[in-house]
Formats: C-alpha cells, structure tokens, sequence
C-alpha cells in the first residue's frame, strides 16, 4: 500500500539516536550529546535581529522562486572574495537548508541508472537522496590509515559510461579531514559533474578548504548557513550550478517548495554581511574542544590515526569494542547516557566506527568522556 520509494528509503540514523535520546530525556535521564552535527551556539544577535525585523516589517509573503536578489548578490560577493570565483547571482538558487537543494539537483541531473561516486565514509543522506532519484550510489572507499583521503587514481578507477557525477565534501563529514587542492585538481579535470558540499567550509582549523569553482565549472556547489552561522532550524541554503540546469530547477522549486522563507532569506543577507567577527569566535571554540575531544578519546584508546582538521567531528575506531557500531552507539546511549552516532550510518566502510560531534561545551565533552570511560571499564 505505501509506495516503495517511501518504503525503502533508509533511515538517516542519527535522528534516530538523538530522538530516542530525546524520549530519555523526557524520563528525566541527563544525556550528553555528541551524536548530532548541530552548533551548540545561539544564532549570532544581529542574524536573529534581522529575522525579528523582517517579519516586523511584513517580509512574510512568497519571494521570487530562485530567492531574494539581495541574498543571492551576498553569495556572489563572498564567493568572488573568498575564492576568487564569479559566480552570477543567476547561477544561484535559494533553498531551505541544503537538504533540499541536494534533492532538487540530483532531480535535476541524474535519469534511471546513473552513477554517482561517493567516498565511502560520506553523509548518510548522500546515497538515500540518490536512490530515491532512483540514481546508483558507487563507492570509492577511502582508509583511516590514509587519513581518509579520497584519491584521484581510486576515483579514476570507479568511473564508467554511467557515472554522472562525482560527489565531494571538504571539510568532510563525518571524517572531517580535508581534501588537497592538488587533489581537488585532480579531481575537476574528470569528465563528470563534481557536486561539491561546502557546507563545512569556514570551519577550518589547519589548512585551507577550497571552493570546486576555483578548478572547474563544469560543477555543482552545495552550502548553506546551518553550520557556519549556527542557523541549523532556520533552513536555509543554496545551489550554485551551471547556467543551463538554472530554469530545470527553478521549475521544480516553484511546484515543490514555491520559494525559501522570506524572512530567513534577509537573516541569510545579515549573517553573510555582520557576522564575521561571531563566527570567528565560534571557530576559535571549536579549535580548543577539537583538541580537547581528540586527546580525551584517544587516552579512553579510540583510535584516531590522522587527527581531523575541519567540520566538528571525530572519527574515532571503536572495532576494539564492537564491529557493530550501530548495537554499540544505542548500548552507549542506554548506559552511558552519551549520545554517540555509529560509522554504519555513513557507509559500510564506517562500521567499527563511531562519530564524536563536538559542538558542544567543553564542561559537557568531558562529562561525556567520563561517563564513556566508566561505561569502558564495566565492560571488562
Ligand atoms: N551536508 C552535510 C555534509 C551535512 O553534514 C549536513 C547537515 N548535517 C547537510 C548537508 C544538511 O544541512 P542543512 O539541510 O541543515 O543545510
């Protein structure tokens, strides 16, 4: 009775972690989360000023279905700054959060059967959006001894006539290493699309995350304001794409979601225009809980052979304890009352895994890591 496609679509695991950690919580039982990938921090004052003001001063009704010119301008502006790229604010379409912008472009780009290649650890929803299209998620895994690199050769070698596309995500989650320029270069002389998911960019703590539009633009870019701006429940994100996939995709914005949200769309303006100095404090935060996190989990003997360097996660080997990442992340949960994600949900070569977010204050990171190194010693 219910459709297949709604039937077979796979779960996106980590809700489901958090939200029974929600139901525990609702019992009264505390529960440390570093399971979701969601800032701790309040929205920047001058963003949540600017929602506050545009409904205030009536921006509550439909906007033009690509989103409002003014935002769009911003993006061009920060991208032509941040990376040197000209990017028209024509090429460009508002949505609510990059969720939806990754299903309008898969929607937009694959037919029955296509290919896209993925690094395997890679974002849980990556290949469930991709096979609703009823597209064909191929992927190249990539090691933990090799830092998690996503090679160009591996790459190469996973191309066939039906490859569409190939999907890249620097500062990646949940690995949160980032991939090279040499590498990135590489990658963009290779005939199919690059879809490329910035969403991580500007949480950078060693080296430098860099735009696909700055090797090629035969290309994709996904990103959004949830990280960068701690803006995760306003939704709103963007596509950039090539000229000619612009009115396809306009096409399907109108009939699916009409237009992003008027209001959040002029926050979007304020975040990208005076929240800078904010944001920088965010990152430095960041830097000091990443170090604090790695060394915490390493001494509890996770293992983390190359230390993650953007986004906000760890990565850490768990196949000491358990190959079973999923029975281990909702043990952990139940007993040590720790929110935790398990690898599987990001691939079969993140089984063994578990994924540690630390968007949260240090005082809660090291409780969690109390709480685990107890939960560690009753299982001896
Ligand atoms: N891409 C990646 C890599 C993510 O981690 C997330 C959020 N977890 C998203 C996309 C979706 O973010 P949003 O829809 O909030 O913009």
């Amino acid at each position: 009775m219910i459709a297949r496609r709604a039937q077979e679509i796979n779960p996106f695991i980590v809700m489901d972690v958090l939200e029974r950690a929600h139901a525990l919580e609702s019992d009264g039982i505390n529960i440390i989360h570093l399971e979701v990938g969601e800032p701790d921090f309040d929205t920047p004052a001058n963003v949540s000023e600017a929602l506050c003001r545009a409904v205030n001063d009536g921006h509550t009704h439909y906007t033009h279905s690509l989103g409002v010119l003014e935002l769009r301008e911003a993006i061009s502006e920060y991208y032509l700054e941040k990376y040197g790229v000209q990017v028209d604010p024509d090429q460009i379409v508002i949505t609510s959060g990059t969720s939806p912008a990754l299903l309008l472009l898969f929607s937009a780009l694959l037919e029955r059967g296509d290919q896209v290649i993925l690094s395997d650890p890679h974002y849980a929803c990556y290949p469930n959006i991709i096979r609703y299209i009823e597209g064909d998620p191929v992927n190249v895994p990539v090691y933990e001894e090799d830092g998690f690199q996503y090679r160009p050769e591996a790459i190469r070698e996973a191309i066939t006539e039906r490859t569409k596309a190939i999907f890249i995500n620097s500062p990646s989650n949940p690995t949160g290493n980032l991939l090279s320029k040499e590498r990135m270069r590489a990658i963009a002389a290779f005939n199919p699309y690059i879809v490329s998911d910035e969403i991580y960019h500007g949480l950078v703590y060693e080296g430098q995350a860099h735009s696909i539009l700055e090797f090629t633009d035969h290309a994709f870019v996904i990103n959004g304001f949830s990280k960068l701006f701690a803006m995760t429940g306003l939704r709103l994100g963007y596509l950039i794409a090539p000229r000619e996939f612009i009115r396809p995709i306009q096409k399907m914005q109108q009939n699916f979601f009409i237009c992003a949200n008027a209001a959040v769309q002029a926050a979007g303006i304020a975040a990208l225009k005076g929240s800078w100095d904010e944001v920088a404090r965010m990152v430095e935060t960041y830097d000091r809980r990443r170090k604090f996190i790695i060394q915490g989990l390493k001494d509890l003997g996770f293992g983390i052979t190359v230390e993650p360097t953007g986004a906000f996660y760890v990565f850490a080997n768990a196949k000491h304890i358990s190959n079973d990442s999923y029975k281990l992340a909702f043990d952990i949960l139940e007993n040590a009352r720790v929110g935790v994600t398990p690898g599987i949900d990001f691939g079969q070569n993140g089984e063994g895994y578990l994924r540690f977010s630390y968007a949260n204050s240090v005082e809660n990171i090291e409780e969690g890591l109390k709480r685990l190194k107890r939960y560690l010693a009753d299982l001896r």
